[in-house]
Parts: structure tokens; sequence; C-alpha cells
């Protein structure tokens, strides 16, 4: 990549030699007239993060960026011209036959030893980065009766349990009113189920139900009906309550009591690498996030696998134009054939509802630069690094294979992130270019912005500027590093993100595609 240092000269950024756009870094964009250093002239005011023609390109003729094919000029295109989506022809989505298997998969790369975190160890095994006290819930008719639950729990119980980090609802529109047995209803099932396993909630959540939801507690866990270490069951149901919503309360009050009281005697220990699962996601990006904040995730993704860590990257619609890319870096070929039914899954879920992958950019997206679908995809796969690709998932399962993992999840923010978080997820990072609040209750999130800009307008919100990488003040490797002690540190609870601080948590939100009744 070529960074052109000077703060207040026009600057742009190229990623391949190969690309004949580049993308304006100044905050206020370019006015028409002005000069870049190598001489390039604009003829149009361009925006910040827009692309810029560094030569004439013919009506029809390929524009490159990321050294890859984004579309064909719609209409002769000038050089110093501001290159945009009305100028583009969208490519075609590539074919999901015939794809490279494994031709991008170097050597085994040199392990990194000696890294810990300190976590807190569960009984099957993983580890929580922090340690909460969970209820599930089987239906959403019990949601406003837990929300009371909880108020009460942190105001009167939690005081008193300090070891422990917060209580969580694991709350959503699920359980009444659903075609149970219908095709693909499995997912959103194993997605409450294993929502509910997750490393940060010590793997035995309580689990609130009403009673007569087609959702019953034994196919989220049939151990819950059971009695747990202390005697006592860890399910209940409010129509079993014999004395209206006060005794839901009292009833629930206790159980949870008995759980703190376990909990608070956790203490963190020095883990392995190997126990920390970080989940990827991309949210309201721009044409920088492809420059800065997603390779430098990819950069710390590569270090995380080498320390022995599970990193996960998702968002099908934003792979599916990078596809071959992707199959190329599978470790073999059953990977890169569970890679591919999943894209063909996700084709032809989308295709019922007579749409494609292009409907995923978002009038943000395009503001922020990113023409089309194929741009966006090129800049979203930066964040997996270079690993080659150990295991896929479906959406709502489980981790099984340590490295880096594709889990192949909607772009849509919260349900990627609530499906991460099935999939295992105790750390979470997040990088975004236009902006946003995003927070999750059950896993810290790490929130990265593409510019210097945002982080300088969001100061309390943004925890890592990768737009320095943009500026020439830092190199990726730098940052990179810097980065891979963070995660460490926020696993560890030494370092608390934004998020965390001001307790702003976005919905669980599942991933239905089966019918409603
Ligand atoms: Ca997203």
């Amino acid at each position: 990549m070529e960074l052109i240092q000077h703060k207040d000269s026009p600057r742009f950024v190229i990623v391949n030699e190969k690309d004949n756009v580049a993308v304006v870094v100044n905050d206020n964009g370019i006015a028409k007239g002005r000069k870049f250093e190598s001489g390039l002239k604009a003829v149009d005011n361009i925006p910040q993060a827009h692309k810029v023609a560094l030569c004439d390109i013919s009506k029809d003729d390929v524009v490159i960026r990321y050294g890859q094919v984004i579309g064909r000029a719609a209409n002769s295109i000038e050089k110093g011209s501001w290159v945009k989506e009305n100028n583009l022809i969208m490519p075609e989505s590539p074919t999901l036959d015939n794809l490279p298997t494994g031709d991008a998969v170097q050597g085994k790369e040199s392990s990194l030893e000696g890294y810990t975190f300190e976590g807190f160890k569960n009984e099957d095994g993983t580890v929580g980065t922090r340690n909460l006290l969970g209820i599930t819930t089987t239906v959403q008719c019990v949601k406003g009766v837990l929300e009371h639950v909880i108020e009460r729990i942190r105001k009167e119980l939690l005081p008193k349990y300090p070891n422990v980090d917060g209580v969580v609802g694991l709350t959503h529109s699920y359980g009444c009113g659903v075609a149970i047995n219908a095709k693909d209803s499995d997912i959103p099932i194993r997605t409450v189920a294993n929502l509910s396993r997750n490393p940060n909630l010590a793997g035995e959540p309580l689990v609130i139900g009403l009673g007569c939801e087609k959702l019953q507690p034994e196919q989220i866990r049939s151990e819950v009906l059971t009695t747990n270490s202390t005697g006592k069951s860890n399910f209940y149901k409010l129509q079993d309550s014999t004395s209206g919503f006060a005794g839901m309360m009292e009833d629930i009050l206790e159980m949870a009591e008995i759980r703190l009281q376990a909990l608070n005697l956790r203490k963190r220990k020095p883990c392995p690498l190997s126990e920390l699962v970080v989940g990827m996601q991309c949210g309201g990006s721009d044409s920088f996030s492809g420059i800065t904040a997603n390779p430098l995730l990819g950069f710390a993704s590569d270090l995380m696998v080498r320390a022995g860590a599970t990193v996960m990257f998702s968002e099908v619609t934003e792979v599916r134009d990078a596809v071959a890319l992707l199959t190329s870096r599978c470790e073999n070929k059953t990977i890169a054939e569970a890679l591919v039914k999943e894209l063909a899954w996700y084709d032809q879920y989308l295709a019922q509802g007579e749409t494609d992958r292009s409907a995923n950019t978002t009038p943000g997206n395009k503001a922020g630069g990113l023409s089309n679908i194929v741009e966006k995809a090129l800049g979203s796969i930066a964040k997996s690094g270079s690993c080659s690709i150990s295991d896929v998932i479906g959406p709502g399962e489980r981790i099984k294979n340590k490295g880096l993992v594709f889990c192949a999840t909607p772009a849509s923010d919260f349900i990627c992130g609530t499906l991460q978080l099935a999939a295992g997820m105790n750390l979470h990072v997040f990088t975004t270019g236009r902006g946003t609040p995003y927070g999750l209750a059950m896993a810290p999130v790490v929130k990265v912005s593409s510019r210097t800009e945002l982080a300088e307008r969001w100061p309390d919100l943004i925890d890592i500027d990768a737009g320095q990488i943009a500026n020439g003040q830092k190199t990726i490797e730098k940052m990179g590093w810097e980065l891979f002690h963070y995660y460490l540190d926020v696993a560890s609870g030494r370092e608390r993100t934004w998020a965390e601080q001001h307790k702003i948590y976005n919905d669980l939100v599942l991933f239905n595609p089966a019918p409603v009744t």
C-alpha cells in the first residue's frame, strides 16, 4: 500500500499496484482543480473515502480496486474524476462451480508461543472472559417478568457478589407461534440452545419458560430439567407460580441467588490463547474499512491464530463475491465444499425473496464511497487476514475446530453478533467507518474506526483508531501488534471497552428462516 504523508495536501491511497482507482484520504475531500502529489489533478469535487480515476478508463473497460475487478465503466471516465456507483456496471455474482481449493494455503504459519490471558475456567473446558449470570428463555412471553427480575437482581443481589460482572437476560422473539418442526427451524432452536452455552455464562444458565410454548426447555438444554450441583432445578416456568407475579419474582430471585453464590467463588486464572474465541464483524462500513480497519483486524487475526486462538469471520453476502479468494485458502476440499454449501444455501434463501447479494449495500455504505457489494466484499474479507481457513460452521452452530473459522451468518450486525455468541465467542471486535454505538451484553465489544475523523468525534465510543494507518502515523504491523495485546487486556478484564463502560447493548436477534404460524 502506498501512503502519501503530507497531512494537508491532497492525498489518496492505492491498495494494489494493478488498481486504476485510488481512495481520497483528506477529511473534507478534494476540491476540483487541486493536484495530488503524483501530479494527478482532480477534475471533480471528490468527497473523502471516494474513488478517483488514476487514468482515463474507456466505456466497458474494467475498474480495478484491491487488484480485483469491481465493475466495468458505464461511460468513459476521465483521469482525475470521481468514480461512483452510476459509473460502474456491477459484475455478475461469481459461479459456485469449479472453484479453486487450497492453492493459496501456505505452509503452516510459525506458532507464537508464550501468550496467555486471565479467564474464568468453565466445567465444560471453555473459558469466560467475563463472569456473567445468564438467564435464558424459551419464549418471548416471559420477557416482561424477566426484565423486572433482572432489575431487582441488579439492585438487591449483585452488590453482594462483587466477582460477578453482571446479569444478562437472553430474551428473543422465538418460541410461540412457530412451526417448530419446519425446514430450517433447527437454526433458531440451536441458536437459543448454544447461546445458553456461551463461555461467558459459565456454562450453567437459569432457564425461564412460560409453560405452553412450542419451544420446550428440553429442546434447549435437557440438563436444566434435572437438579444441578446445589440440588435445585435451573428451570422455572411462570405457569407454575401459585401466587401471581410477586410469586414469580420471589421464585426466580431465589434461583438467581443460588447461582450468584457459585459464580462469586470463581477467580480469573492464566489460560492459553486456545481458549479465546474472537468474533469479527463490520458495520456501517465505508471505503476506508477495507484499507485501514479490516486489514488491521486481518493482521491481528493472523497473530491470534498463530498463538492458538480461534478467530471467526462471517457475513455471507459480504464474502459471496470473493468466494474464489476464500475457497483457495481452505485447508482442504471438505472445508471448501462446506463453504460453498453455506453460500449456495444463502443464494437460495435470498432468491426466495426475489433478491440477491446486491441488496446488502446501504445508503451509508454508498455515501462512504462503496459503490457496490463487490467492492464492499473485497474490503470486508480483509478482516480474515492471510491464514488458511480451518473450518466452516452454519448459523447457530458451535465452533468445533480452532484457527480461522468462517461462521456463515447474515451481515445484519445484531444477527451476526448473536450467531457468533452462539458459536462460542468470548471476545468481539467490530469495525466501522460511518460509526455505530453497537454493543453486546454477553461479550466485550472492541470498536475500531476506519477513519481518524470518526474517532475524534466519538472519543468515548471508539476504542481503536485505525485511521492512523491512512494518515501514515502507524503501520498496519505496529497497530496489529497493539491490537493483539489490547485483545488480551480486554479478555483478561484489565481493560473495559467503551460499550462495556457505558453498558450499550443491542438485543439478541435470532436468524429464523423458517415459517411462523
Ligand atoms: Ca455487519
